[in-house]
């Protein structure tokens, strides 16, 4: 007999990054943390952390979430608690997503969006936290100053671009891609991808939380480059938000 498929976790951010919180069913308790039939607690990846939050149990039990990482195979989300696990397959609970770090997340992986859209050079590396971030491109040389990035960012946050999500072929994508941007497009396989676009601006495969408009970034703002090496330039921003 074929060995069984786990059901997936099905993942409500992807459709609304908006939601705080929801219900869900525990499908299995593992190692690495409580698997949820579905969630609203991202999952680490491309350089976003994984969320923390609550998790109630049926009996009003406060657990607290402290890291939400892919399970092997990334269709599973495990869901690591500080503590020890009192939940079963198959009980009701109830998530509640740890609101104020999340949106700062949002708002610092849409600002690099931003930046990939100023900037029309290969994305090397990135790294997101709720107070800072960076990004890294492949640029051989220094084509403008921190100064004036920092100019064209705020410019950005004024024109108030709405930022929208879509499901493209892999085709599609590729397509787009070669229209606006001098990136490498991902395989053109028939497997759907999420795509993000800002309008008029970034147009890129991504599984991450965003705003909803650019407006949304005020308080960010770039306050270093960095030559990393002879190709690699890296720019870090800053949340002035309090
Ligand atoms: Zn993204």
């Amino acid at each position: 007999m074929a060995p069984s498929i786990p059901p997936a976790t099905d993942r409500l951010y992807e459709t609304d990054a908006y939601a705080t919180e929801t219900t869900a069913q525990v499908l299995d308790v593992t190692a690495q943390g409580v698997v949820l039939d579905r969630t609203l607690f991202y999952a680490e990846s491309g350089g976003q952390p994984g969320d923390h939050g609550v998790i109630e149990a049926a009996d009003g039990a406060q657990l607290p979430v402290s890291d939400t990482q892919y399970l092997p195979g990334r269709i599973r989300i495990a869901h690591t608690l500080a503590s020890g696990a009192p939940l079963q397959p198959g009980d009701t609970v109830r998530l509640a997503v740890d609101w104020d770090r999340r949106y700062r997340h949002m708002r610092m992986h849409t600002c690099l969006h931003v930046l990939c859209g100023l900037i029309d050079a290969p994305v090397t590396g990135c790294s997101i936290h709720a107070d800072r971030g960076r990004i890294d491109f492949d640029l051989p040389e220094s084509l403008f100053t921190a100064d004036e990035l920092e100019a064209w960012l705020q410019e950005e946050i004024r024109r108030d671009r709405p930022v929208r999500h879509y499901w493209r072929t892999g085709a599609e994508v590729a397509e787009a891609l070669e229209t606006v941007r001098t990136v490498k497009a991902p395989p053109a396989t028939g497997e759907r991808l999420r795509v993000v676009e800002i309008e008029d601006l970034d147009y890129q495969p991504c599984g991450g939380t965003h705003v909803r408009s650019t407006a949304e970034l005020e308080g960010l703002h770039v306050t270093r480059m960095q030559k990393k090496s002879r190709h690699n330039r890296r720019v870090l921003i800053s949340d002035h938000s309090g």
